[in-house]
């Protein structure tokens, strides 16, 4: 979609990337770390004064009780989710995706030589369906991978199921690698819960954060694991030898951010908040309906309930060719039994841009 957005001239609202204005304190932080701190390696779980200040941040914004021990910085969440799988899958393993889902961690399993089961989220509020979840536990499972706030549908998973995803766990001996990175983009009441923050998890869980999402530097690539010192430790080990460290500036600069105090946090989340409103304002008297989501720098347009053909793949061609707004259709975020009434936009956007893309929307509908 990227790609036909370039070649077409049109609006990008596909690929989640920002183009609102850069925190200045990150920039000026980095740039005097690269001047006057290290450019060398750094040590290989990450630097001491980052590892603390993430679990300083989580213990703030989370009421979490993590020991800087259990913080593995990495190269961007990424990494993060890989040497996780690598630490705990092995061939013939499976692990249990919820689709839609972030389309890095099926290859990622499948690289470790393992394979998937899935489970449907269940629309409009893309609810986990229990049931079907531990129906699909075999002998094999070792993993269950959540993504809170979920990337595509901007859903946050409540401390109940947490709970009972706990139980669950408990029950079959499995992990709970938790996808957290989008956890500083809520921009409702809806309160965050790690799984870390749940009894039953806490030795069972690994939270997986990105500097990248937190402060809308996608490209810087930061991101960690915290988790209990046994899982914490298997990680690093995958790490050693994935990238062993990670930019050593941009660690101390994300450490001085983490430390910028709620207020700086909250003014920055506000930009994406007003983004948000206004795309969903647009859409909404453009005649398009939104599911409700309460986080991520997306919305998702229902097709059906918008008048328009339940074929989200169809719909997104037609909207880049037709309208000049890129889309990515949710049914790319399925390996199979995909649901195809939905579309994904991202509001990470300048006002204008926004408004150019709601009036050809609004256009496209009215045509
Ligand atoms: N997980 C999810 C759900 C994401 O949306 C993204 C980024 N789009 C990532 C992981 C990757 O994060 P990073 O850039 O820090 O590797």
């Amino acid at each position: 979609m990227s790609g036909l957005a370039r070649e077409l001239d049109a609006i990008n609202l596909g690929q989640g990337f920002p183009d609102l204005p850069e925190p200045v304190e990150l920039i000026e932080a980095a740039r005097t770390a690269l001047l006057e701190r290290s450019n060398q390696y750094p040590p290989m779980r990450g630097l001491a004064e980052l590892r603390r200040t993430v679990a300083a941040y989580y213990a703030r914004e989370q009421q979490l009780d993590v020991a800087e021990g259990e913080v593995v910085v990495t190269s961007g969440a990424t990494e993060a989710l890989a040497a996780s799988i690598l630490a705990l899958i092995r061939p013939g393993d499976e692990a249990i995706l919820l689709q839609p889902c972030y389309d890095a961690y099926l290859p990622l399993i499948e690289r470790a030589g393992g394979t998937a089961r899935t489970v449907n989220l269940v629309p409009p509020e893309w609810s986990l369906p229990l049931d079907r979840l531990e129906a699909a536990i075999g002998p094999r499972t070792r993993l269950i991978v959540l993504n809170t706030p979920n990337n595509p549908t901007g859903t946050v998973t409540g401390r109940e199921t947490l709970e009972a995803l706990g139980a669950i766990c408990e029950r079959h001996d499995l992990i709970l690698l938790c996808d957290e990175v989008w956890e500083g983009m809520i921009f409702d009441r809806t309160p965050h819960v790690s799984p870390l923050a749940i009894p039953s998890l806490r030795e069972r869980a690994i939270k997986v954060g990105s500097a990248g999402k937190i402060f809308s530097l996608t490209g810087w690539k930061i991101g960690w694991a915290v988790a209990a010192p046994h899982l914490a430790d298997a990680i690093a080990a995958q790490h050693q030898f994935l990238t062993f460290t990670t930019a050593t500036p941009l660690q101390w600069a994300v450490a001085q951010g983490l430390s910028l105090p709620r207020e700086w946090h909250d003014t920055h989340r506000a930009r994406y908040a007003a983004g948000k409103a206004q795309l969903e304002g647009g859409l909404a008297q453009a005649g398009y309906r939104l599911l409700p989501a309460s986080g991520t720098w997306f919305v998702t347009v229902d097709l059906a309930s918008s008048g328009l053909p339940a074929d989200d793949v169809a719909v997104a061609e037609r909207l880049v060719h037709e309208a000049g707004v890129a889309s990515i259709p949710v049914s790319a975020f399925y390996t199979q039994a995909a649901e195809k009434g939905y579309l994904r936009l991202c509001f990470a956007k300048q006002s204008a841009t926004l408004d150019e893309a709601v009036e050809r929307l609004a256009r496209f509908r009215r045509a």
